[in-house]
Protein backbone atom coordinates (compact mmCIF):
# COMPACT_ATOMS: atom_id res chain seq x y z
CA UNK A 1 0.00 0.00 0.00
CA UNK A 2 1.60 3.04 -1.12
CA UNK A 3 0.51 6.65 0.54
CA UNK A 4 1.29 8.67 -2.70
CA UNK A 5 -1.91 9.89 -4.96
CA UNK A 6 -1.68 7.42 -7.79
CA UNK A 7 -3.21 9.11 -11.09
CA UNK A 8 -5.27 7.20 -13.01
CA UNK A 9 -8.05 7.43 -16.17
CA UNK A 10 -11.29 7.42 -14.72
CA UNK A 11 -12.72 3.53 -16.01
CA UNK A 12 -16.06 2.93 -17.50
CA UNK A 13 -17.56 1.09 -15.03
CA UNK A 14 -19.80 -1.98 -15.49
CA UNK A 15 -19.02 -5.61 -15.07
CA UNK A 16 -15.58 -5.40 -17.34
CA UNK A 17 -13.76 -3.24 -14.57
CA UNK A 18 -11.03 -5.42 -12.96
CA UNK A 19 -12.86 -7.56 -10.59
CA UNK A 20 -10.20 -7.13 -7.63
CA UNK A 21 -9.98 -5.80 -4.07
CA UNK A 22 -6.55 -3.43 -4.81
CA UNK A 23 -5.86 -0.70 -2.08
CA UNK A 24 -3.36 2.09 -3.76
CA UNK A 25 -3.41 4.49 -0.71
CA UNK A 26 -5.65 4.20 2.81
CA UNK A 27 -9.23 4.80 2.93
CA UNK A 28 -9.82 7.54 2.56
CA UNK A 29 -7.04 8.58 0.10
CA UNK A 30 -5.98 12.14 -0.63
CA UNK A 31 -8.34 12.21 -3.50
CA UNK A 32 -11.26 11.30 -1.62
CA UNK A 33 -9.99 13.01 1.24
CA UNK A 34 -10.29 15.85 -0.82
CA UNK A 35 -14.01 15.27 -1.63
CA UNK A 36 -15.02 14.82 2.02
CA UNK A 37 -14.20 18.33 2.76
CA UNK A 38 -15.71 19.68 0.27
CA UNK A 39 -18.89 17.47 0.76
CA UNK A 40 -18.60 18.26 4.76
CA UNK A 41 -17.96 22.17 3.62
CA UNK A 42 -21.13 22.40 0.93
CA UNK A 43 -23.28 19.56 1.94
CA UNK A 44 -26.18 19.74 4.88
CA UNK A 45 -24.83 17.83 7.50
CA UNK A 46 -27.53 15.72 7.97
CA UNK A 47 -26.35 13.56 5.06
CA UNK A 48 -23.90 11.01 5.96
CA UNK A 49 -21.76 8.67 4.30
CA UNK A 50 -20.57 5.36 4.97
CA UNK A 51 -17.61 4.55 3.29
CA UNK A 52 -15.05 7.48 3.12
CA UNK A 53 -14.47 6.92 -0.57
CA UNK A 54 -14.99 9.45 -3.98
CA UNK A 55 -17.04 6.55 -6.18
CA UNK A 56 -15.78 7.11 -9.76
CA UNK A 57 -16.80 3.86 -11.33
CA UNK A 58 -18.69 1.06 -10.18
CA UNK A 59 -19.82 -2.73 -11.40
CA UNK A 60 -19.46 -6.44 -11.08
CA UNK A 61 -18.52 -6.65 -7.41
CA UNK A 62 -16.75 -3.65 -6.99
CA UNK A 63 -16.49 0.40 -6.66
CA UNK A 64 -13.47 2.30 -7.56
CA UNK A 65 -12.49 5.56 -5.77
CA UNK A 66 -10.80 8.69 -6.77
CA UNK A 67 -7.47 6.88 -5.84
CA UNK A 68 -7.59 4.25 -7.93
CA UNK A 69 -8.44 2.07 -5.08
CA UNK A 70 -10.96 -1.05 -5.57
CA UNK A 71 -13.37 -1.72 -2.88
CA UNK A 72 -15.04 -5.19 -3.08
CA UNK A 73 -19.08 -3.78 -2.82
CA UNK A 74 -21.23 -6.00 -0.63
CA UNK A 75 -23.85 -3.44 -0.21
CA UNK A 76 -25.07 -2.52 -3.13
CA UNK A 77 -25.78 0.91 -2.81
CA UNK A 78 -28.29 -0.38 -0.20
CA UNK A 79 -29.89 -2.77 -2.69
CA UNK A 80 -30.47 -0.86 -5.30
CA UNK A 81 -27.54 -2.28 -7.97
CA UNK A 82 -28.98 -5.93 -7.49
CA UNK A 83 -27.96 -6.78 -11.12
CA UNK A 84 -24.84 -5.41 -11.14
CA UNK A 85 -23.83 -1.05 -11.49
CA UNK A 86 -23.68 0.02 -14.75
CA UNK A 87 -25.22 -3.07 -15.96
CA UNK A 88 -24.53 -3.03 -20.05
CA UNK A 89 -28.25 -3.74 -21.14
CA UNK A 90 -29.53 -0.59 -18.91
CA UNK A 91 -26.74 1.40 -19.86
CA UNK A 92 -27.53 0.85 -23.60
CA UNK A 93 -31.46 1.46 -22.38
CA UNK A 94 -30.80 4.87 -20.92
CA UNK A 95 -28.62 6.28 -23.83
CA UNK A 96 -31.58 5.10 -25.94
CA UNK A 97 -34.27 6.78 -24.26
CA UNK A 98 -32.35 9.71 -23.37
CA UNK A 99 -31.65 10.70 -26.96
CA UNK A 100 -35.39 10.32 -27.52
CA UNK A 101 -37.12 12.29 -25.04
CA UNK A 102 -36.64 12.69 -20.90
CA UNK A 103 -39.58 13.94 -19.76
CA UNK A 104 -43.25 14.88 -20.48
CA UNK A 105 -44.61 14.04 -17.43
CA UNK A 106 -47.11 10.79 -17.74
CA UNK A 107 -50.03 12.97 -16.32
CA UNK A 108 -49.64 15.86 -19.50
CA UNK A 109 -48.62 12.88 -22.37
CA UNK A 110 -48.05 9.46 -22.00
CA UNK A 111 -45.68 6.88 -23.06
CA UNK A 112 -45.22 3.24 -23.38
CA UNK A 113 -42.54 2.37 -21.17
CA UNK A 114 -44.03 3.48 -18.36
CA UNK A 115 -47.10 1.05 -19.01
CA UNK A 116 -44.91 -1.69 -19.48
CA UNK A 117 -43.02 -1.15 -16.18
CA UNK A 118 -46.89 -1.52 -14.62
CA UNK A 119 -47.44 -4.41 -16.90
CA UNK A 120 -44.15 -5.84 -16.13
CA UNK A 121 -45.15 -5.71 -12.47
CA UNK A 122 -48.33 -6.79 -12.54
CA UNK A 123 -47.28 -10.27 -14.13
CA UNK A 124 -44.20 -10.71 -11.91
CA UNK A 125 -45.49 -9.42 -8.59
CA UNK A 126 -46.99 -12.40 -6.38
CA UNK A 127 -51.15 -13.54 -6.99
CA UNK A 128 -52.50 -14.35 -10.34
CA UNK A 129 -55.55 -11.56 -9.30
CA UNK A 130 -55.90 -8.81 -11.29
CA UNK A 131 -53.00 -5.90 -11.18
CA UNK A 132 -52.86 -2.49 -11.68
CA UNK A 133 -49.40 -0.49 -10.64
CA UNK A 134 -48.22 3.53 -10.15
CA UNK A 135 -45.04 4.72 -10.59
CA UNK A 136 -43.11 7.43 -8.30
CA UNK A 137 -40.11 8.23 -7.66
CA UNK A 138 -38.57 7.15 -4.16
CA UNK A 139 -39.56 4.17 -1.70
CA UNK A 140 -40.74 6.88 0.22
CA UNK A 141 -43.26 8.02 -2.05
CA UNK A 142 -44.49 4.48 -2.84
CA UNK A 143 -45.60 3.82 0.79
CA UNK A 144 -47.11 7.00 0.88
CA UNK A 145 -49.49 6.72 -1.63
CA UNK A 146 -49.98 2.91 -1.02
CA UNK A 147 -51.43 4.37 2.34
CA UNK A 148 -53.52 6.64 0.12
CA UNK A 149 -55.11 4.31 -1.81
CA UNK A 150 -55.79 2.24 1.41
CA UNK A 151 -57.43 4.45 2.86
CA UNK A 152 -59.46 5.62 -0.01
CA UNK A 153 -60.58 2.17 -0.77
CA UNK A 154 -61.48 1.67 2.85
CA UNK A 155 -62.74 4.87 3.93
CA UNK A 156 -60.98 4.06 7.04
CA UNK A 157 -58.12 6.54 8.48
CA UNK A 158 -55.35 4.51 10.56
CA UNK A 159 -52.64 2.69 9.30
CA UNK A 160 -50.53 -0.02 11.71
CA UNK A 161 -46.65 -0.49 11.31
CA UNK A 162 -44.58 -2.71 13.30
CA UNK A 163 -41.59 -2.62 15.49
CA UNK A 164 -38.02 -2.09 14.11
CA UNK A 165 -40.48 -1.45 10.71
CA UNK A 166 -38.26 1.33 8.23
CA UNK A 167 -40.41 2.96 5.57
CA UNK A 168 -39.14 6.26 4.42
CA UNK A 169 -38.10 10.18 5.57
CA UNK A 170 -41.08 11.73 4.58
CA UNK A 171 -43.48 12.70 7.33
CA UNK A 172 -45.89 10.04 6.99
CA UNK A 173 -43.39 7.11 6.16
CA UNK A 174 -41.67 8.79 9.55
CA UNK A 175 -44.64 8.16 11.35
CA UNK A 176 -44.50 4.29 9.90
CA UNK A 177 -40.59 3.77 10.87
CA UNK A 178 -39.94 2.21 14.41
CA UNK A 179 -36.45 3.74 15.11
CA UNK A 180 -36.07 7.19 16.21
CA UNK A 181 -32.00 8.21 15.92
CA UNK A 182 -31.10 8.75 13.32
CA UNK A 183 -34.76 8.68 11.67
CA UNK A 184 -37.41 10.84 13.30
CA UNK A 185 -35.47 12.28 16.28
CA UNK A 186 -36.46 16.55 16.04
CA UNK A 187 -38.29 15.84 12.94
CA UNK A 188 -42.03 15.74 14.76
CA UNK A 189 -44.61 16.07 14.96
CA UNK A 190 -45.37 13.34 12.85
CA UNK A 191 -48.50 12.06 10.70
CA UNK A 192 -51.33 10.94 13.13
CA UNK A 193 -53.70 8.08 13.00
CA UNK A 194 -50.21 5.63 12.89
CA UNK A 195 -49.92 2.80 15.03
CA UNK A 196 -47.38 0.13 15.93
CA UNK A 197 -47.49 -3.20 16.77
CA UNK A 198 -45.02 -6.05 17.60
CA UNK A 199 -42.90 -7.80 15.58
CA UNK A 200 -42.38 -11.68 15.45
CA UNK A 201 -38.25 -11.63 16.26
CA UNK A 202 -37.33 -15.03 16.36
CA UNK A 203 -34.11 -14.61 17.55
CA UNK A 204 -35.24 -12.29 20.97
CA UNK A 205 -38.52 -13.23 21.86
CA UNK A 206 -38.65 -16.66 21.31
CA UNK A 207 -42.12 -16.19 20.06
CA UNK A 208 -43.72 -19.26 17.39
CA UNK A 209 -45.01 -17.42 14.51
CA UNK A 210 -48.59 -18.20 15.52
CA UNK A 211 -47.67 -16.84 19.01
CA UNK A 212 -46.40 -13.69 17.51
CA UNK A 213 -49.44 -13.04 15.05
CA UNK A 214 -51.52 -13.30 17.86
CA UNK A 215 -50.17 -11.02 20.12
CA UNK A 216 -49.29 -8.54 17.09
CA UNK A 217 -53.43 -9.20 16.46
CA UNK A 218 -54.19 -8.79 19.92
CA UNK A 219 -52.84 -4.83 20.28
CA UNK A 220 -53.99 -4.07 16.48
CA UNK A 221 -57.59 -5.03 17.79
CA UNK A 222 -57.59 -3.55 20.93
CA UNK A 223 -55.45 -0.53 20.59
CA UNK A 224 -57.30 0.20 16.99
CA UNK A 225 -59.97 -1.78 15.87
CA UNK A 226 -60.06 -3.21 12.80
CA UNK A 227 -63.32 -0.82 12.38
CA UNK A 228 -60.85 2.45 12.66
CA UNK A 229 -57.72 0.48 10.33
CA UNK A 230 -57.48 0.76 7.27
CA UNK A 231 -54.48 -0.80 6.39
CA UNK A 232 -51.30 -2.80 7.72
CA UNK A 233 -47.36 -2.38 6.35
CA UNK A 234 -44.87 -4.42 7.10
CA UNK A 235 -41.58 -5.40 5.15
CA UNK A 236 -41.63 -9.25 4.48
CA UNK A 237 -37.82 -9.54 6.06
CA UNK A 238 -37.14 -6.42 7.91
CA UNK A 239 -34.23 -4.15 6.30
CA UNK A 240 -33.12 -1.35 8.11
CA UNK A 241 -34.44 -2.79 11.10
CA UNK A 242 -32.06 -5.55 11.22
CA UNK A 243 -33.09 -8.53 8.76
CA UNK A 244 -35.34 -9.95 10.81
CA UNK A 245 -36.94 -12.48 9.62
CA UNK A 246 -40.20 -13.23 10.94
CA UNK A 247 -41.03 -16.87 11.87
CA UNK A 248 -43.23 -19.46 10.09
CA UNK A 249 -46.55 -18.98 10.26
CA UNK A 250 -46.06 -15.13 11.50
CA UNK A 251 -47.33 -13.26 7.82
CA UNK A 252 -49.99 -15.48 6.94
CA UNK A 253 -51.59 -14.76 10.12
CA UNK A 254 -51.62 -11.46 9.84
CA UNK A 255 -52.65 -11.53 5.87
CA UNK A 256 -55.47 -14.11 7.22
CA UNK A 257 -57.14 -11.03 10.27
CA UNK A 258 -56.47 -8.58 7.57
CA UNK A 259 -58.50 -10.58 5.13
CA UNK A 260 -61.70 -11.24 7.52
CA UNK A 261 -61.66 -7.70 8.59
CA UNK A 262 -61.55 -5.44 5.43
CA UNK A 263 -57.87 -4.05 6.36
CA UNK A 264 -55.22 -3.83 3.27
CA UNK A 265 -52.54 -5.61 3.62
CA UNK A 266 -49.31 -3.65 2.24
CA UNK A 267 -46.00 -5.51 1.86
CA UNK A 268 -43.27 -3.34 1.69
CA UNK A 269 -40.62 -4.93 -0.51
CA UNK A 270 -38.65 -2.34 -1.39
CA UNK A 271 -35.21 -3.50 -0.17
CA UNK A 272 -36.61 -7.20 -0.28
CA UNK A 273 -38.12 -6.92 -4.15
CA UNK A 274 -35.91 -8.20 -7.23
CA UNK A 275 -34.71 -11.57 -6.85
CA UNK A 276 -32.52 -10.67 -2.94
CA UNK A 277 -34.34 -13.16 -1.34
CA UNK A 278 -33.62 -15.64 -3.62
CA UNK A 279 -37.44 -15.14 -4.58
CA UNK A 280 -38.78 -12.67 -7.03
CA UNK A 281 -40.26 -10.87 -3.91
CA UNK A 282 -39.70 -11.88 -0.60
CA UNK A 283 -43.68 -12.54 -0.06
CA UNK A 284 -43.21 -15.37 -2.01
CA UNK A 285 -40.46 -17.04 0.56
CA UNK A 286 -43.49 -16.93 3.34
CA UNK A 287 -46.52 -18.12 0.79
CA UNK A 288 -48.48 -14.48 0.97
CA UNK A 289 -49.97 -12.60 -1.22
CA UNK A 290 -50.18 -8.73 -0.59
CA UNK A 291 -52.66 -6.90 -1.52
CA UNK A 292 -50.63 -3.92 -2.28
CA UNK A 293 -46.83 -4.15 -2.78
CA UNK A 294 -44.22 -1.36 -2.46
CA UNK A 295 -41.02 -1.65 -4.32
CA UNK A 296 -38.26 0.75 -5.12
CA UNK A 297 -34.27 0.04 -4.72
CA UNK A 298 -33.38 -2.54 -7.18
CA UNK A 299 -36.33 -1.67 -9.33
CA UNK A 300 -34.47 -0.28 -11.57
CA UNK A 301 -30.27 -0.44 -11.71
CA UNK A 302 -29.85 2.24 -9.72
CA UNK A 303 -32.18 5.16 -12.01
CA UNK A 304 -35.00 6.57 -8.88
CA UNK A 305 -37.92 4.35 -9.66
CA UNK A 306 -40.77 3.06 -7.36
CA UNK A 307 -44.33 1.82 -7.96
CA UNK A 308 -47.61 0.23 -6.03
CA UNK A 309 -48.93 -2.09 -7.56
CA UNK A 310 -51.74 -4.34 -6.13
CA UNK A 311 -55.32 -5.46 -6.43
CA UNK A 312 -57.22 -3.62 -9.51
CA UNK A 313 -60.10 -2.46 -7.41
CA UNK A 314 -58.17 -1.55 -4.86
CA UNK A 315 -55.41 -0.20 -6.96
CA UNK A 316 -58.67 2.08 -8.70
CA UNK A 317 -60.10 3.36 -5.90
CA UNK A 318 -58.43 6.66 -5.96
CA UNK A 319 -60.27 9.12 -8.46
CA UNK A 320 -58.84 10.62 -11.25
CA UNK A 321 -55.72 13.49 -10.80
CA UNK A 322 -55.33 11.22 -7.17
CA UNK A 323 -52.44 9.90 -7.32
CA UNK A 324 -49.30 11.05 -9.41
CA UNK A 325 -46.22 13.24 -9.40
CA UNK A 326 -44.19 15.61 -11.99
CA UNK A 327 -41.67 13.06 -12.45
CA UNK A 328 -43.02 9.82 -11.50
CA UNK A 329 -42.24 7.00 -14.23
CA UNK A 330 -39.67 8.79 -15.46
CA UNK A 331 -38.75 7.70 -18.95
CA UNK A 332 -35.54 7.38 -18.63
CA UNK A 333 -36.21 5.45 -15.13
CA UNK A 334 -38.67 3.37 -16.88
CA UNK A 335 -36.40 2.21 -19.43
CA UNK A 336 -34.02 0.90 -16.88
CA UNK A 337 -36.57 -0.70 -15.27
CA UNK A 338 -37.35 -2.52 -17.99
CA UNK A 339 -33.97 -3.90 -18.95
CA UNK A 340 -33.57 -4.29 -15.09
CA UNK A 341 -36.52 -6.47 -15.06
CA UNK A 342 -35.70 -8.24 -18.19
CA UNK A 343 -31.93 -9.43 -16.36
CA UNK A 344 -34.01 -10.54 -13.37
CA UNK A 345 -36.10 -12.86 -15.28
CA UNK A 346 -34.33 -13.85 -17.62
CA UNK A 347 -30.58 -13.79 -16.79
CA UNK A 348 -30.74 -15.90 -13.70
CA UNK A 349 -30.60 -13.57 -10.69
CA UNK A 350 -33.05 -15.45 -8.68
CA UNK A 351 -30.64 -18.79 -9.23
CA UNK A 352 -27.39 -16.45 -8.04
CA UNK A 353 -29.19 -14.91 -5.38
CA UNK A 354 -29.41 -18.67 -3.88
CA UNK A 355 -26.10 -19.32 -4.56
CA UNK A 356 -24.86 -16.37 -2.99
CA UNK A 357 -27.08 -16.90 -0.07
CA UNK A 358 -25.87 -20.33 0.52
CA UNK A 359 -22.33 -19.03 0.57
CA UNK A 360 -23.01 -16.25 2.85
CA UNK A 361 -25.08 -18.58 5.30
CA UNK A 362 -22.38 -21.25 5.18
CA UNK A 363 -19.21 -18.43 5.95
CA UNK A 364 -21.34 -16.24 8.63
CA UNK A 365 -22.67 -19.68 9.99
CA UNK A 366 -18.96 -20.44 10.32
CA UNK A 367 -18.02 -17.87 11.97
CA UNK A 368 -21.07 -18.09 14.43
CA UNK A 369 -20.12 -21.21 15.21
CA UNK A 370 -16.67 -20.21 16.21
CA UNK A 371 -17.04 -16.96 17.83
CA UNK A 372 -19.75 -16.56 20.47
CA UNK A 373 -20.31 -12.60 19.42
CA UNK A 374 -22.21 -13.67 16.28
CA UNK A 375 -25.25 -14.10 18.13
CA UNK A 376 -27.47 -14.38 14.86
CA UNK A 377 -27.19 -15.15 11.68
CA UNK A 378 -30.50 -14.64 9.55
CA UNK A 379 -31.84 -13.81 5.66
CA UNK A 380 -32.79 -15.69 2.56
CA UNK A 381 -30.72 -15.61 -0.71
CA UNK A 382 -28.91 -12.45 -0.84
CA UNK A 383 -29.81 -10.94 1.81
CA UNK A 384 -28.64 -12.02 4.77
CA UNK A 385 -27.22 -10.82 8.29
CA UNK A 386 -24.86 -11.03 11.46
CA UNK A 387 -26.06 -9.71 14.93
CA UNK A 388 -23.62 -9.18 17.36
CA UNK A 389 -23.94 -9.30 20.79
CA UNK A 390 -22.41 -9.23 24.51
CA UNK A 391 -21.57 -13.03 24.69
CA UNK A 392 -22.07 -12.79 28.12
CA UNK A 393 -25.66 -10.96 28.39
CA UNK A 394 -26.99 -11.58 24.73
CA UNK A 395 -27.49 -7.61 24.78
CA UNK A 396 -26.65 -5.99 21.40
CA UNK A 397 -23.41 -4.74 20.82
CA UNK A 398 -23.29 -1.69 18.55
CA UNK A 399 -19.47 -0.63 19.28
CA UNK A 400 -17.88 -4.25 18.33
CA UNK A 401 -20.84 -3.88 15.07
CA UNK A 402 -19.06 -0.42 14.25
CA UNK A 403 -15.61 -1.40 14.54
CA UNK A 404 -15.49 -4.54 12.38
CA UNK A 405 -17.87 -2.31 9.95
CA UNK A 406 -15.12 0.59 9.81
CA UNK A 407 -12.28 -2.19 9.96
CA UNK A 408 -13.59 -3.90 6.89
CA UNK A 409 -14.32 -0.98 4.94
CA UNK A 410 -10.79 0.10 5.39
CA UNK A 411 -9.57 -2.60 4.42
CA UNK A 412 -11.50 -1.87 0.90
CA UNK A 413 -15.07 -4.49 1.80
CA UNK A 414 -17.78 -1.79 1.49
CA UNK A 415 -20.88 -2.94 4.16
CA UNK A 416 -23.24 -1.95 6.16
CA UNK A 417 -25.18 -2.03 9.50
CA UNK A 418 -28.41 -1.75 10.25
CA UNK A 419 -30.77 -2.76 13.53
CA UNK A 420 -32.99 -0.86 15.71
CA UNK A 421 -29.75 -1.28 18.28
CA UNK A 422 -27.23 -1.18 15.44
CA UNK A 423 -25.44 -4.42 16.29
CA UNK A 424 -26.20 -6.12 12.70
CA UNK A 425 -23.58 -6.38 9.77
CA UNK A 426 -26.23 -6.90 7.18
CA UNK A 427 -24.89 -8.30 3.32
CA UNK A 428 -26.79 -7.26 0.07
CA UNK A 429 -24.09 -8.10 -2.82
CA UNK A 430 -24.73 -7.17 -6.30
CA UNK A 431 -25.20 -10.30 -7.68
CA UNK A 432 -23.08 -9.80 -10.31
CA UNK A 433 -20.06 -10.48 -8.09
CA UNK A 434 -18.16 -13.50 -8.58
CA UNK A 435 -17.62 -16.56 -6.13
CA UNK A 436 -14.35 -15.39 -5.28
CA UNK A 437 -14.65 -11.36 -4.66
CA UNK A 438 -17.72 -12.84 -2.08
CA UNK A 439 -15.44 -15.09 -0.37
CA UNK A 440 -12.36 -12.48 -0.18
CA UNK A 441 -14.41 -9.73 1.17
CA UNK A 442 -16.35 -12.34 3.73
CA UNK A 443 -12.25 -12.86 4.46
CA UNK A 444 -11.20 -9.14 5.39
CA UNK A 445 -15.02 -9.44 7.64
CA UNK A 446 -14.03 -12.44 9.88
CA UNK A 447 -10.03 -11.03 9.98
CA UNK A 448 -11.69 -7.35 11.24
CA UNK A 449 -13.89 -9.27 13.87
CA UNK A 450 -10.97 -11.44 15.25
CA UNK A 451 -9.28 -7.95 15.45
CA UNK A 452 -11.95 -6.68 16.99
C1 LIG B 1 -35.21 2.18 1.53
C2 LIG B 1 -36.56 1.80 2.00
C3 LIG B 1 -37.64 2.68 1.95
C4 LIG B 1 -37.49 4.11 1.49
O1 LIG B 1 -37.07 4.19 0.16
P1 LIG B 1 -36.45 5.59 -0.37
O2 LIG B 1 -36.28 5.35 -1.84
O3 LIG B 1 -35.18 5.80 0.36
O4 LIG B 1 -37.47 6.62 -0.08
C5 LIG B 1 -38.87 2.24 2.36
N1 LIG B 1 -39.05 0.98 2.78
C6 LIG B 1 -38.05 0.09 2.85
C7 LIG B 1 -38.31 -1.30 3.31
C8 LIG B 1 -36.76 0.48 2.47
O5 LIG B 1 -35.74 -0.39 2.57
Amino acid sequence: MSSAATLIDVPLGGPTLPQERRLVTAIPGPRSQELLDRKAAAVAAGVGHTAPVHAVAAGGGVVVDADGNSLIDLGSGIAVTTIGNAHPKVVAAVQEQVAQFTHTCFMIAPYDSYVSVAEALNRITPGDHAKKSALFNSGAEAVENAVKIARKHTGKPAVVAFDHGYHGRTNLTMALTAKSMPYKHGFGPFASEVYRAPLSYPFRDGLSGPEAAEKAISVIDKQVGADNLAAVVIEPIQGEGGFIVPADGFLPAIVEWCRANEVVFIADEIQTGFARTGEMFASEVFGIVPDLITTAKGIAGGLPLAAVTGRAEIMDAAHAGGLGGTYGGNPIACAAALAAIDVFENDGMVKRAREIGAILQGRLGALQAADPRVGDVRGHGAMVAAEFVDPATGEPDAGLTAAVAKASIAQGVIVLTCGTYGNVIRFLPPLSIGDDLLHEGLDVVAAALAAA
